[in-house]
């Protein structure tokens, strides 16, 4: 059992490594964020949790908890995942150790450290695709064609948390509630991994990860 938590503030690179670990260890990449706007575009939501996502606030916990552990029931999550953007609060973690530890999985967390000047200026940077979520950057990654998906062709969006004064609420939100979360699974004797992302390029910070991983391979085999 594969099962890893991707930890990190917004805009420390944790989509765009998942999508890459998803690829190379065969397990499915559970995000959020993403599963939170799939609902939003299919018309499943309150205008509540449109404002509450858009202002860059957290989602409430009964919700994402409920929603995490429904997909992490779904067969392809039987033999691991990769979490990104959860667990965000204290109550989450308590509910994801819960369920872990009463499965006898134990997780790796990889704590991808970024300074935060250097996440303000990826963030305003980002476009995403909408068909299929690959993220760009038009510093850092461009799409081969300005504003356009590689993979798919659809017109890239810049995602309406992503601009400034957003992007400080999210971080200032990721200070106080997402933090704590780090010392809850420090102190609970869980294995945090640290990894310097702030200097590296994607595929630096990828071969840390993976380097991470096969050194934790006889638990994670
Ligand atoms: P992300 O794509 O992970 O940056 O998430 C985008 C937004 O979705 C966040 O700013 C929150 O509003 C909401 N969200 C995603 N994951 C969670 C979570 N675990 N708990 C609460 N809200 C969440």
């Amino acid at each position: 059992m594969k099962a890893i938590v991707l930890f990190g503030s917004p805009g420390s690179g944790k989509g765009t490594q998942a999508k890459r670990l998803t690829g190379c260890l065969g397990i499915p990449h559970i995000s959020t964020g993403d599963m939170l706007r799939d609902r939003i575009r299919s018309g499943n939501e309150t205008e509540t949790m449109v404002a509450t996502m858009q202002s860059g606030a957290l989602v409430s916990d009964q919700v994402v908890n409920e929603m995490v552990e429904q997909r992490l029931s779904e067969p392809d999550a039987a033999h691991g995942f990769i979490l990104d953007g959860y667990p965000r609060t204290l109550d989450q973690a308590g509910t994801l150790s819960t369920w872990l530890g009463g499965r006898g999985i134990h997780e790796v967390v990889i704590h991808l450290a970024v300074d935060y000047n250097v996440i303000i200026a990826r963030l305003t940077g980002r476009r995403q695709c909408p068909r299929c979520g690959t993220l760009y950057n038009v510093t850092s990654h461009p799409p081969k064609v300005d504003g356009v998906c590689d993979l798919d062709g659809t017109g890239l969006v810049v995602r309406d948390d992503d601009s400034e004064a957003v992007i400080r609420g999210r971080l200032e939100a990721y200070d106080l509630q997402t933090r704590p979360v780090l010392d809850y699974f420090r102190e609970a004797g869980h294995r945090v991994v640290e990894v310097d992302a702030s200097h590296e390029t994607p595929d630096g910070v990828f071969g840390k990860i993976c380097q991470t991983i096969d050194g934790q391979s006889a638990e994670l085999a």
